[in-house]
């Protein structure tokens, strides 16, 4: 009889706690500032040190609009091309199948670094929608930077990224976009003492030594 409970709750046991990493909510850091600000680059130092998984969303919509068959590709194309922000149904489904795949694929894998995005109003009410309760966003990593190193930043990684968007015209109207749109999310943020503010303009080991002290302290 206890042989026979022993054998039943082993095999219950490992679908029990599936079932309970199934529950366990994506744990999320939207990480936002402008242009160049130097998003990409410390996400992947910080993927390389801590449990997260990065998604950059320009980096999603980019994968999409490459995507053969894709019914959005050519929207996206020219969205990026003139710096304007992508409608949210797009992105937000791009979003929740990434980490719906890679908590599939991993149980443990529920960090999430998000960059670039909410970047604006109609980001921000896409994600209380679809996500509410869904998942938790913990903070928000800004990297601070004046315009004239984000342009800088972006036409030096222009000559090589292959990037429709990294020219000084797009790049106007990238930056009068993170000013109109993005910003008033930081700051509503901000209000609710999420923002953890990061001098970006600094060298890529000082940005991080910045950003690990604050991965550090949030836990
Ligand atoms: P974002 O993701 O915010 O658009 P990236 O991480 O792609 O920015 O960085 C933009 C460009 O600036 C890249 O060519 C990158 O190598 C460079 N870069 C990033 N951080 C710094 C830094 N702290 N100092 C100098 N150059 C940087
Ligand atoms: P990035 O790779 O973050 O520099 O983004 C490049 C471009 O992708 C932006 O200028 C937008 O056109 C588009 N994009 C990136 N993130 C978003 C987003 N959250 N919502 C809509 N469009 C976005």
């Amino acid at each position: 009889m206890i042989g026979r409970l022993f054998g039943s709750l082993s095999q219950k046991v490992p679908s029990l706690l599936y079932r309970v990493s199934l529950v366990m909510k994506p744990q999320v850091v939207f990480v936002l500032g402008g242009p160049g600000a130097g998003k990409g680059t410390q996400c992947s130092k910080i993927v390389e040190s801590y449990g997260y998984t990065h998604l950059s969303a320009g980096d999603l919509l980019r994968e999409e609009r490459a995507r053969e068959g894709s019914e959005f590709g050519q929207l996206i194309a020219n969205y990026i091309k003139e710096g304007k922000i992508v409608p949210v149904e797009i992105t937000i489904n791009l979003l929740r199948k990434a980490m719906e795949a890679m908590m599939k694929e991993n149980e443990n894998k529920f960090r999430f670094l998000i960059d670039g995005f909410p970047r604006n109003e109609d980001n921000l009410q896409g994600w209380n929608r679809v996500m509410d309760g869904k998942a938790d966003v913990k903070f928000v990593l800004f990297f601070d930077c004046s315009n004239e190193v984000c342009i800088n930043r972006c036409l030096e990684r222009g000559k090589s990224s292959g990037r429709t968007d990294d020219n000084r015209e797009s790049l106007e109207k990238r930056i009068q976009t993170y000013l109109q749109s993005t910003r008033p999310i930081i700051e509503l943020y901000e209000k609710q003492g999420k923002v953890r503010t990061i001098d970006a303009s600094r060298s890529v080991d000082e940005v991080f030594a910045d950003v690990k002290a604050i991965l550090d302290k949030e836990g």
